[in-house]
């Protein structure tokens, strides 16, 4: 039978990150993927150019039934240690916005860099894996893999969420929690796009492709102020997918469309100078004309001059385009979404190490664990620092 220190399930962020910090320092590790390629979901990612941190990482942009637990780990491993690892392999980056590092030219150079952390941890990468049974001995576990068995003193668990199933998405790691009596809080998608109701949906679909700044409020109060995108299937951009994860079915969704604009004194403004300018192409001065013309035909601006816009109908409008009451039907669910919530309960586990207190030797890292963060690279920050952390105690160990 084959013996290894660690192994590690799942060839993803968390997965190559751990199992080569844990071979650099010293275990033999064999890192099994069910997938052709290392690395899937990193090679998708940031739009092919992978968002691999962002500079204001900090806990307070992750949900977790237990706000506290992401806390040790990003501050042991945080997203200056990963920009240093990055610089070393002379991958150059930039900053998109709101702290999102990206690489320049593509995301490939994230998966070699890991790559090439696992050659030199000496780690034995097996793809097309198929783990059929798991189970605890008193030295640690013995795995059936493909047919054949392994025996390893520690056991750590990188298989992601449910998102994107196209790319190797499965269920392994909560069926494996619960199999050893670890609770697994309720899975969701989260960073996904808003499907609509049919009469908004298809006054909506006339603007597809539209993308205007806002500001987006949910029922909790969460406030995301980046742009939205209308889409054939209703809504999706940076602020509706950050809302998502905070979104519950049958809420309501607040959306300012001009958070920058005193829309009153504008239209008063404007009322004075151009009295019999149409409220349609006042209003296209701040917000693209397909956008207006649209809102026009769902009935949310009357058809009127500025003139003949009266008190009660300018206050109706303000609260129409500044307070705008949208309630999504539901979200594209995990086939787009680029994260799970929920998972493995972080009460089950050690905030320093990520090791299960009621099963010695075994470790859950990156989205199947329930941290999630919001878009922007906070993910695969989770992913690094929930690694390092765990590739620590395995070895101390
Ligand atoms: P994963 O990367 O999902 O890796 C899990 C691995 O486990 C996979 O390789 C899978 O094949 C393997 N596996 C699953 N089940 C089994 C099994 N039964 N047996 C063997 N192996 C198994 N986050 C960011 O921070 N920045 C971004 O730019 C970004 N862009 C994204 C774009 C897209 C399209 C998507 C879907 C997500 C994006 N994310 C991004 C989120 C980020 O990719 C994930 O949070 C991160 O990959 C999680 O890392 P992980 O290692 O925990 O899981």
């Amino acid at each position: 039978m084959e013996q290894v220190d660690v192994v590690v399930i799942g060839a993803g962020a968390a997965g190559m990150f751990c199992a080569a910090q844990a071979g650099q320092g010293g275990c033999r590790v064999l890192l099994l993927d069910n997938g052709k390629k290392t690395g899937r979901k990193i090679l998708m990612s940031g739009g092919g150019r992978c968002n691999f941190t962002n500079l204001y990482a900090e806990p307070a942009a992750y949900l977790c039934e237990n706000p506290h637990f992401c806390k040790s780990a990003l501050a042991r491993y945080t997203q200056w240690d990963f920009i240093d690892m990055v610089n070393r392999y002379d991958i150059a980056w930039h900053e998109k916005t709101l702290g999102q590092l990206f690489c320049d030219d593509s995301a490939q150079q994230i998966v070699a860099l890991l790559d090439k952390e696992c050659e030199l941890g000496n780690v034995d990468v097996r793809l097309r894996s198929e783990i059929t049974d798991v189970q605890k001995t008193e030295e640690g576990f013995i795995i059936k893999v493909n047919g054949s068995i392994v025996s390893t003193h520690s056991l750590v668990v990188a298989s992601g969420g449910l998102s994107m199933p196209g790319l190797g998405a499965t269920p392994f790691g909560y069926r494996l929690a619960e199999q050893f009596g670890l609770k697994v809080l309720p899975t969701r998608a989260g960073l996904v796009p808003f499907t609509l109701h049919k009469p908004l949906l298809e006054h909506l679909q006339t603007l597809s492709g539209v993308s205007v700044p806002a500001v987006l409020t949910a029922e909790d109060g969460t406030v995301f102020r980046e742009s939205i995108l209308f889409t054939h299937r209703g809504m999706s951009g940076p602020a509706v997918l950050q809302l998502s994860s905070y979104w519950q079915p049958g809420e309501f969704v607040s959306v300012n469309l001009l958070p920058d604009v005193d829309l009153a004194t504008f239209l008063n403004t404007q009322r004075q100078d151009h009295p019999n300018q149409s409220l349609k192409n006042t209003l296209a001065m701040q917000l693209p004309k397909r956008l207006v013309e649209c809102l026009q035909t769902l009935g949310q601006l009357p058809d009127v001059t500025l003139k003949q816009l009266n008190v009660p109908q300018q206050a109706e409008l303000v609260e129409q385009l500044q307070n705008w009451q949208v309630q999504p039907n539901g979200t594209e669910g995990y086939r787009t979404a680029e994260v799970t919530l929920g998972g493995v309960d972080t009460n089950e586990l050690s905030s320093k190490t990520m090791a299960a207190a009621k099963v010695p030797g075994l470790y859950f890292i990156g989205e199947v664990v329930d941290v999630t963060g919001w878009l922007g690279g906070y993910n695969f920050q989770w992913a690094w620092s929930s690694a390092w952390a765990c590739a620590q105690d395995l070895v101390a160990a």
